[in-house]
């Protein structure tokens, strides 16, 4: 009780009241926002395996990821295809237990060959995804070390640049931002969704990495994937995983490839009355509360938030601004310290500081439930009337 996040209302996805005064946590991007939707799907994503069933290490030993399931391959294949946001031919598929997995195994294999006291730097533009920092130094590992912000990256050394896009925190499309080639690159696209952006051409990056968390909502199983060109870059992240966990879930795989495979069939028809393309569902989810959020931030100047541009969706055919999975809000000038501002109105959100940017900033998730968003604006709204003195 008294939680905006109890197991039951986990469970069955059902709206509970939140409590008026207790603390809401869009800290962190947890996608509970599409329960609503998998709900109305029943049972079309039960998966059933029996006790006899998925005992074994090996998914296909014919395959360099040998812990790849087949099922989940085919379907990330499909679902890329469909929505044409990445290409997978000549692609090597690497599953992860999430992309926090593979961003672990990503300088791990890429640091090849390196010397004695010489760690391959690894940048990202502010702001930047807060994980990367902590990932990248977390063991103190001796053939990589974050190095900070890639805009002042100027050392004559080789180096890994992580860019996120479109961007976390900001929802910005991005691109290298390192003065000069030769580095390598590595695109973090777990949000390049039509749910959060504009599909705008189907990716061909030498490695990419997506999730399930962001893109159909099921972070809590833990599937991620890279999308490698390189077949000894491959290896060696497949290397990583054999090592650090010997191979990803099977149920997790399982189950996912079911989802994907729901959500590839029923992406494929536009505004259908059974209202089964999750993409177009998501994006209408996502298009209210951001119309609803800029409308609160207008009524006074004490907030600003990103514009996005107009631009064509390859995928919907539709010519639409993007709406991120997150608000990257700025406070007007004389409020320091916005997440505290926040956090007195009982609003956890994530400071500008972690993003490797300015505490003016606070970064709000907008894929949580849908009592809690409300809950937010409302709380955003009596910030606003306080501090204008009318409230
Ligand atoms: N990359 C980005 C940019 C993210 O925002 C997240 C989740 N917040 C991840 C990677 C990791 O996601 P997961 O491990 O759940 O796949």
């Amino acid at each position: 009780h008294g939680t905006t996040q109890s197991p039951a209302a986990a469970n069955d996805g059902v709206s509970k009241d939140i409590p008026c005064d207790d603390v809401i946590n869009l800290d962190n991007g947890d996608p509970t926002m599409y329960e609503s939707f998998w709900k109305k799907m029943g049972d079309k994503c039960t998966v059933v395996i029996k006790g006899y069933e998925s005992l074994s290490y090996f998914s296909n030993p014919k395959n360099p990821c040998w812990f790849l399931e087949p099922k989940l391959e085919e379907s990330i294949k499909i679902l890329h295809g469909a929505v044409g946001n990445a290409v997978t031919d000549g692609y090597t598929i690497v599953v992860g237990t999430g992309s926090s997995h593979l961003l672990n195994a990503m300088p791990y294999a890429l640091a090849s060959n390196p010397q004695p006291n010489h760690q391959i730097n690894v940048v990202s533009a502010p702001p930047y995804y807060s994980a990367y920092p902590e990932i990248t130094d977390m063991v103190k590992s001796r053939l990589y070390k974050w190095a900070g912000n890639a805009h002042e990256f100027d050392k004559d050394e080789p180096y890994i640049e992580l860019v996120t896009s479109p961007n976390n925190p900001n929802g910005a499309i991005q691109r290298s931002m390192v003065n000069r080639d030769g580095g390598i690159l590595v695109y973090d696209l777990a949000y390049y969704w039509p749910q959060y952006t504009p599909i705008t051409s189907s990716l061909e990056f030498d490695i990419m990495l997506f999730t399930a968390s962001k893109c159909t909502g099921h972070a809590g199983s833990r599937i991620g994937w890279a999308l490698v060109k390189d077949k000894e870059v491959a290896k060696k992240m497949i290397k990583f995983m054999e090592v650090t966990t010997i191979g990803v879930s099977k149920e997790s795989q399982l189950r996912v490839a079911k989802i994907l495979q729901v959500v590839a069939d029923g992406c494929k028809h536009f505004r259908s009355p059974k209202g089964d393309n999750f993409f177009e569902t998501g994006q209408s989810m996502m298009k209210k509360r951001w119309n609803i959020l800029r409308e609160t931030v207008e009524k006074h100047q004490m907030f600003s938030i990103q514009n996005y541009p107009l631009q064509h969706c390859n995928y919907t055919g539709d010519v639409t601004q993007a709406h991120p999975a997150f608000a990257w809000m700025k406070c007007k000038e004389g409020i320091e310290d916005c997440e505290k501002l926040f956090r007195d109105h009982k609003i956890l959100a994530r400071s500008g500081k972690k993003f490797g940017s300015d505490p003016g900033f606070v970064r709000v998730s907008m894929v949580g439930r849908e009592e809690e968003f409300n809950l937010f604006i409302d709380r955003l709204s009596k910030i606003q009337s306080f501090n204008n003195g009318d409230g």
